[in-house]
Parts: structure tokens; C-alpha cells; sequence
């Protein structure tokens, strides 16, 4: 790209992709293939506001690539949305999605409209006339195309989306599922909320019970005592930190847009986040240091650092002061390439958003299962493991003479909820991925860092899935 084009976020991805390439054995044309945006839906529509004016609405829904149907991804309003950026973002849910065994192609969706600028009467038009315009060009359905929230959406706009897809679609049996993220009243599934959080420490505890990339950063084996902080205490931020915390690290310090607190003890996620509600800030906690300015906190000394909040707020500027000694991206591309090649250079373990934060999407792929089961997690079994366990308790004190105590019992009979199954099946998925990750890293030394690693997973896994369809025989 010459100087004079705009900054193209899709040709970021295409690079990132191209360097991974070089580590893979896919003949040209294919990856090719793998890299293109499939289908890309722009579309107009008009939208009377509740003032009567007529709005003319600019929106994509872009499909990366269908190796794997559906497509899943989710859809933004915001008013940076452009044709790019949703092909860009499609393009690294088809990575993210082969990375974690999701059996999914890549999707995005993106409206171009400030949420907050809206009445909800006018942003709930909005939402139901873009999934018809979906549903009239076959862009949506638990087979085809299923959305979720991101940036400005969540589960009220994911409700008017399944309500508006149902009554187009009288009778369709599956029709909850054309649609993740949604109201546990709505089809939507238990254990969401929490579930980026959790895959972060899942991936990052992992990591950490391998003795020889311990060994490499100098670190101890396990999460128990890390030094961690974290910067953005929204929803990923404060899981992580609540993860991090409730398995024996220390979060010694929180950053926010307002400013940052320090306190070598450890800080409690919860009690900061209520003294933020009471006083409008996180600054003054009691018992910490407030930091003279917010970025501070990237540059303090730490074991494990937790971007938790933006894009690109680690550069090549600041990047050569973070002491920390593993860097794992929560947020999405809070590290700008500059900053990825001084981390390599000095040996700073980057574990990379386009896994690291896919714990989303695993549970939205457990939300659709259910949809397409129609049956709630655990229903089936959890009465059934909990007589047997009581059972083979009851002969075990029978035979020994011995009985276990209550806490015991109450934790050995327990059968499954429906929270502890999409937890388990989060931990299962964020351990392999990571464990796949690492071994082609150690396969071939020359991959600069775990994020080009994680890029020829993904491709090595889409490359497999399209020879097997046969399409380049
Ligand atoms: P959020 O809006 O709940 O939280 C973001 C937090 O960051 C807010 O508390 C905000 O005040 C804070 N913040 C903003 N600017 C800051 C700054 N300059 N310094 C410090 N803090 C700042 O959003 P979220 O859902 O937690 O998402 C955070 C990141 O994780 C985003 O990059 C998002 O794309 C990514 N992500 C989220 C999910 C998810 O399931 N929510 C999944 C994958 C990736």
C-alpha cells in the first residue's frame, strides 16, 4: 500500500496473515482463497425518526469465508463503522473461529450509527429493518449467517433480532438460533456474561503451567502469587481481574480512562468497581496510590499485564517501557505491530487477542447447540449425577465407617448446571487452543511470536477444512 492510501485495517489483517503464510505449506492460491472476503452485503435503508424526519441508514454484513457454515460474528453500531472495517473483522473471526474448534465460518455485521444518538423507539427500528434486509437477501439463519453483539449492541438489540427473524420465518423450528448473546428469557444461554474474562485467565493459566516458557520469561510455574494488572474495568477487564484474584494472583493495580491505583497488596475488582459507582471514579480507593496518569499503569512492573479496554494503546512509543513479562490481550489489537516486534526483541511473551478473547464466541457456539437442542444444559443429567453420587457416598461411608464433611458431600454430589457445563466446556476449549498454539511455536522456531503462531493455526486449519471439501482437488 503506497503512502497516499488511507489506512486500510482489512490490508493489516491481509499482512498479518501473509507473514504467517511463509510458515505454512499452502500453495499460493489458496491462501488466496483463505484471505478473501466472501460475500459482502452493503446496504441503504430508510428509517423514519420519531421526530418524522426520514434517515437514510448505511450497514454491512460481510461473510469472510463459508469453509465452515454458519458464519458467526457479531454486529456494531457505531459511527466509525465502514465497508473495511467490517471485512477486516470478518476476516479475523474466520481465524478465531478455526483457532478454538468453533465449527464456524467468519462473519461481521456493522450499522453506522451512533447508538447513543438514537431514542431506543428509533434504534429498535433500525435493528429490525437490518435483519430483514438480512433475511431478504438470505444473510441470516441458524444455517447461514448467525450475529451477536459487539460494540454498542447487546442482548435487547439480540432479542428484537430473533423476534424480527421468527415472524419472517413462521414455523421454523430452529429459528432461536439465528441469533447468539441473547436473554437467558430468549433462548440465550447461562455463563455469557463472564465468559471473554474467563477464557482470558483460562488461556493466560495455561501459559503459565508450562515449565518451559516459564522458564524462558524467568516466572514460577502457575497463576498462584503473579503480580497482574489490568487496564479497563468493563466486562472483560473486571472477569479477568475477578479470575485472576479468586485463583491466587495479585492484581496490583487498575487502570481506567480516569486514571490508575496501585496497591502492592492486591486490589479487589469488586470493592473497586463499587467505590467507582458511589464516587464516579476509581481513583482514592482507599488503601491504594492513585498513579500520576493512567498509561502509568502499562509501565509498571508486573508479571502479567492485561490490556483490557481499547485498540493500539500499546505502541512503539511506550511499548520499550512495559516491564511486564506477559502481555495477554483481552481487548481487541491493544498492541500496534511496532510494539508486537519490540516485545519480540525483548522477550516478552504476547499471548494474542485472536484467541486469547475468543472465549465469546466459544459460548455463543454452546448457545446455538442449545438452541438447536432445544434443551437447557443439564437438564437431562443432573439429577440423575446427583442420586448416583449420593449413592456411591452413602457405600463409601457405609463400607469405611467414615463420613466425609458437609462442605465435601455438598461438592461431590453436585450435578451439573447448566453455568458449570458452559464453564468446563470454556476451560476445555481455551486449554487446547492454547496447547495447539505452543506446540507449532516450538515446532518451528523461526515463527517471531505467539501471535504469527496462532495466525498459522488458523490457517493451517481453514487450509485443511477447504482441501477436504474438495474445492482444489
Ligand atoms: P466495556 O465497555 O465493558 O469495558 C471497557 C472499559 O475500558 C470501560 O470500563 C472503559 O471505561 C475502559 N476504558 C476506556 N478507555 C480507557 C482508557 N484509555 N484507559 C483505561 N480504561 C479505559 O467493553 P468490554 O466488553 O469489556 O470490551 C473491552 C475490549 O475487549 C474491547 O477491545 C472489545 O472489543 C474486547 N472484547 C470484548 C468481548 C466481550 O465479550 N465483551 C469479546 C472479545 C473482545
Amino acid at each position: 500500500m503506497s503512502s497516499q492510501q488511507p489506512y486500510s485495517f482489512f490490508h493489516s489483517v491481509e499482512k498479518s496473515f501473509d507473514k504467517a503464510a511463509q510458515f505454512t505449506k499452502w500453495e499460493k492460491g489458496l491462501l488466496e482463497q483463505i484471505k478473501a472476503c466472501n460475500s459482502i452485503y452493503s446496504m441503504r435503508f430508510p428509517v423514519k425518526m420519531d421526530d418524522g424526519r426520514i434517515e437514510v441508514i448505511e450497514a454491512y454484513r460481510v461473510q469472510h469465508s463459508q469453509h465452515k457454515t454458519p458464519c458467526k460474528g457479531g454486529i456494531r453500531f457505531s459511527n466509525e463503522v465502514n465497508q473495511d472495517e467490517v471485512m477486516a473483522l470478518a476476516a479475523l473471526m474466520t481465524y478465531k473461529c478455526a483457532i478454538v474448534n468453533v465449527p464456524f465460518g467468519g462473519g461481521k455485521g456493522g450499522i453506522r450509527i451512533n447508538p447513543r444518538s438514537f431514542s431506543a423507539y428509533e434504534l429498535e427500528k433500525i435493528t429490525r429493518r437490518y435483519t430483514s434486509e438480512l433475511v431478504k437477501k438470505n444473510f441470516i439463519g441458524p444455517g447461514i449467517d448467525v450475529p451477536a453483539p459487539d460494540y454498542g449492541t447487546g442482548e435487547r438489540e439480540m432479542a428484537w433480532i430473533v423476534d424480527t427473524y421468527q415472524s419472517l420465518k413462521p414455523g421454523e423450528i430452529d429459528a432461536a438460533g439465528c441469533v447468539t448473546g441473547k436473554p437467558v428469557s430468549q433462548g440465550g444461554v447461562r455463563g455469557r456474561k463472564e465468559a471473554t474474562g474467563l477464557g482470558v485467565f483460562f488461556g493466560i493459566r495455561e501459559v503459565c503451567s508450562m515449565p518451559e516458557v516459564m522458564q524462558r520469561l524467568g516466572l514460577t510455574i502457575g497463576v498462584e502469587g503473579k503480580r497482574v494488572i489490568v487496564q479497563g474495568l468493563g466486562n472483560v477487564g473486571y472477569h479477568s481481574a475477578k479470575f485472576f484474584r479468586e485463583h491466587g494472583s495479585k492484581i496490583i493495580a487498575i487502570a481506567e480512562y480516569e486514571g490508575a491505583i496501585y496497591n502492592e497488596a492486591g486490589l479487589n475488582e469488586e470493592e473497586v468497581f463499587q467505590h467507582r459507582k458511589a464516587t464516579g471514579s476509581i481513583l482514592n480507593f482507599p488503601g491504594a496510590t492513585n498513579l500520576a496518569k493512567s498509561t502509568d499503569a502499562l509501565e509498571t512492573e508486573c508479571d502479567i499485564l492485561i490490556p483490557a479496554a481499547l485498540e493500539n494503546v500499546i505502541n512503539g512509543e511506550n511499548a520499550p517501557r512495559v516491564k511486564a513479562k506477559i502481555i495477554g490481550e483481552a481487548a481487541n489489537g491493544p498492541l500496534t505491530p511496532e510494539a508486537d516486534e519490540v516485545f519480540a526483541s525483548k522477550g516478552i511473551l504476547v499471548v494474542p487477542d485472536m484467541y486469547l478473547n475468543a472465549g465469546g464466541v466459544t459460548v455463543s457456539y454452546f448457545e446455538w447447540l442449545k438452541n438447536l437442542s432445544h434443551v437447557r444444559y443439564g437438564r437431562m443429567e443432573k439429577r440423575f449425577t446427583e442420586n448416583l453420587n449420593t449413592h456411591i457416598l452413602d457405600q463409601i461411608e457405609g463400607l469405611t465407617g467414615k463420613s466425609v464433611s458437609d462442605s465435601e458431600r455438598k461438592f461431590i454430589k453436585h450435578g451439573p448446571e447448566e453455568v458449570d457445563l458452559v464453564h468446563s466446556g470454556l476451560e476445555e476449549t481455551m486449554i487446547t487452543a492454547t496447547r495447539e498454539i505452543m506446540e507449532i511455536w516450538k515446532a518451528n522456531p523461526a515463527i517471531p511470536d505467539m501471535r504469527t503462531a496462532a495466525y498459522v493455526c488458523a490457517i493451517n486449519k481453514v487450509g485443511t477444512s477447504y482441501t477436504e471439501l474438495g474445492i482444489f482437488p
